[in-house]
């Protein structure tokens, strides 16, 4: 419709900008013009400007599909470059991005989760398996949470999580979910042998006006106490 449209509109434009002065001349009685003229006079610009203006308007089809594809390719690198690839999760930068564009004016709660003992999954049963064993975890996190929550592999076998408008009583709730989601996990290990999975942690509040980084150096030392108390448990911070 448009294609045939604007040409059609620079045709009229083209044919009526000759015709006029022409009429104007043609009011002279001394200036008669021939009717050949009269029909080159309108056939000439009507052909260039019909084909200029189908031209142009192919091209700017064509750029604004360069654009639009351009959008889309962006929109997709940008999500490649916040994305675990082994996990499918956030990556750190995505998922601090993520948070501080969740976050409320009231208190949320912060999750930092760290799988025990998985060097000794590794070496065991080799890094394959081990990397089976994160996603599983990915897995296990997926289920326990709200859809509203932001989950993202931080580093290694250390998960965050952030529940966006979470009290602390609630987010205690969920983190004990998490854990026990994540021992109920199984993963397969050589023949039949299952491997058994614990997460160790920690969890905080964050309060509008605290910093995200200095919440998640606080939920790690929580999670670490976890560890030290007997790992797979949960530690809050005071
Ligand atoms: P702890 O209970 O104290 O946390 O012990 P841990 O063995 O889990 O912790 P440690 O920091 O000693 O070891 C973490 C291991 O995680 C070491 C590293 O090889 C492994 N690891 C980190 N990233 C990956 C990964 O992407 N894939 C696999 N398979 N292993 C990973
Ligand atoms: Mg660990
Ligand atoms: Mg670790």
């Amino acid at each position: 419709m448009l294609g045939t449209r604007r040409p059609l509109f620079w045709v009229i434009i083209s044919v009526a900008a000759t015709l006029l002065p022409l009429s104007i001349m043609s009011q002279f009685p001394s200036l008669e013009i021939p009717p050949p003229y009269w029909i080159v006079s309108v056939l000439i610009p009507a052909s260039i400007s019909y084909f200029v203006s189908r031209k142009l308007l192919q091209q700017s089809e064509i750029l604004a599909k360069l654009n639009r594809d351009l959008v889309e390719a962006y929109a997709m690198l940008a999500r490649v470059a916040e994305t675990d690839h082994l996990t499918q999760l956030l990556n750190r930068g995505g998922f601090i991005r993520h948070v501080e564009l969740s976050r409320t004016s009231s208190t949320d709660g912060l999750i930092v989760l760290d799988v025990d003992h998985f060097k000794s999954i590794n070496d065991r049963f080799g890094h394959e398996t081990g990397d089976h064993a994160l996603q599983s975890v990915a897995f296990a996190l997926g289920k326990a949470l709200r859809p509203t929550d932001i989950v993202g592999r931080l580093g290694g076998e250390e998960f965050g999580i952030y529940l966006p408008g979470a009290t602390p009583q609630l987010t205690s709730k969920i983190a004990e979910r998490v854990r026990r989601q994540v021992e109920e996990t199984v993963v397969p290990g050589f023949s039949r042998e299952q491997i058994a999975l614990t997460a160790s942690i920690g969890v905080t509040r964050v309060e509008p006006q605290l910093n995200l980084g200095d919440c998640l150096r606080i939920a790690d030392l929580a999670m670490y106490r976890a560890k030290k108390n007997g790992r797979n448990r949960i530690s809050i911070a005071a």
